[in-house]
């Protein structure tokens, strides 16, 4: 057996990051932006005004008290988006509204509500005003003929306002990973067959994909492959003129005579590696290169499949298109009730639910009975891996345990 960690480490050494596209800013939150964006104007692109008021010279107001006020005459109206050509004389003001260019010789702003008195002809102000007050300045945000964004960083929404401010119309990103989903097992139908004797309905076709589509990847679901060397060969070789950047199946990987897909990985493939893995669920896992395109076989039962792709297909995903959200998150909680944990020789991953506590102290950690690797209605409703060490038999109230988050990935 081999430890989760190690074979981590050695199936993210074969994983390269998968190559960039242009996509238009609207399609690009949530995105990888793959270079900085060059901007030409600053922004903002000239002074203006932060506030709706007059615009004047403080040294105007110099010695104002309210017993003494300065009144100034208003000799303009400056309205945001007009390019005003008259300089501001001396001893004179300028009705102003928020984001208008601040004049030639303006130096402050005094709002509306400041003034002691106000109307068309004339300002009284009873205080003197700081230079700059209310003036947001010229490459306050972004200067000239620099850069936004450092390559790698996810596309926020506020990014998305970043680059539309600085005429970014195509955005050069991170590509996302294409993951072909296959499941195997005579015993499998679609899910919308009544089932025969001995049938089942292709689940993990579903929740993989899932899965993969909340992380932001795009799945290429592909069909059931039966327990057929000659099928599952040419089913992988189809998968492949498709061109994935991943390709996934599930069950099939075990010590059953049917169990094929080792086999044929190993025999189309490079590296591939046949382990077990000191983990429950998730022990059996097949993994390598078919066709130079990572590859990951993993185990048919659907807690396990999918507890599998958490640990050892996000990370891979991610290395993929140069994200840094693939290891599950470590966090802390308390448990709420007693829960046995069988010894085993391996790490337990029970499938629990964190809920925060709204005082602000530690979270509260439930975990369903029904943990079985074949159980999934407890996996529904939960959110988090709680760790177990191979030498834990029993979980009791109020202990404190290790548990990774399942939701914390920022598609
Ligand atoms: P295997 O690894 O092929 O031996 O499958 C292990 C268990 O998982 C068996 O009980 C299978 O019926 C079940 N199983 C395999 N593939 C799927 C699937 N796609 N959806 C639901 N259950 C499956
Ligand atoms: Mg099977």
């Amino acid at each position: 057996m081999i430890n989760l960690e190690d074979a981590r480490k050695q199936i993210l050494a074969r994983i390269k990051p998968i190559g960039t596209e242009m996509v238009l800013l609207e399609d690009a939150v949530g995105r990888i932006i793959a270079e900085s964006v060059a901007t030409r104007d600053p922004i903002p692109p000239f002074d203006n005004t932060a506030m709706d008021g007059f615009v004047l010279k403080a040294g105007d107001t110099a010695g104002a008290t309210p017993d003494r006020p300065i009144t100034l005459p208003v000799v303009a109206t400056i309205e945001a988006g007009m390019a005003p050509d008259t300089p501001l004389k001396d001893h004179c003001a300028m009705k102003i509204f928020t984001g208008a260019v601040i004049p030639q010789g303006g130096d402050t702003v005094i709002p509306f509500e400041r003034c002691l008195h106000h109307d068309e002809q004339s300002v009284a102000i009873d205080r003197p005003i700081h230079p700059g007050a209310h003036i947001r300045r010229l490459g306050e945000d972004v200067e000239a003929d620099g850069s936004v964004m450092a390559p790698g960083s996810r596309i926020t929404p506020g990014a998305i306002g970043l680059l539309a401010s600085v005429g970014a119309v195509q955005i050069p990103v991170n590509r996302r990973p294409r993951v072909a989903i296959h499941s195997s097992g005579n015993e499998l139908v679609a899910i919308g067959s009544a089932l025969k004797p001995g049938q089942i309905r292709n689940s993990n076709l579903y929740s993989l994909q899932a899965r993969v589509k909340r992380w932001g990847a795009i799945p290429i679901p592909r069909p059931i492959l039966r327990d057929d060397l000659t099928e599952i060969r040419s089913g992988l070789q189809e998968t492949l003129e498709l061109k994935p950047d991943a390709i996934v199946t599930t069950g099939g990987i075990s010590a059953g005579d049917l169990d094929h897909i080792r086999e044929v990985a190993r025999e189309m493939g490079d590296d591939v590696q046949i382990r077990k893995v000191a983990m429950k669920p998730g022990k059996p896992l097949v993994d390598g290169l078919i066709g130079g395109v990572p590859f990951f076989g993993l185990p048919g039962n659907p807690a396990a499949c999918l507890v599998s792709f958490e640990i050892f297909v996000r990370p891979a995903l991610a290395r993929m298109e140069g994200r840094t959200d693939g290891i599950l998150p470590q966090r802390c909680g308390v448990l709420k009730s007693e829960r046995s944990v069988p010894a085993s020789d391996r790490l337990r991953l029970l499938r629990g639910r964190a809920t925060a506590d709204p005082d602000g102290g530690i979270d509260v950690i439930e975990i369903p009975s029904g943990q079985g690797s074949h159980l999934l209605s407890g996996f529904a409703g939960s959110n988090c891996l709680v760790v177990a060490p191979p030498s834990t038999d029993v979980l009791r109230p109020g202990e404190r345990v290790n548990y990774w988050s399942l939701t914390d990935e920022e598609a």
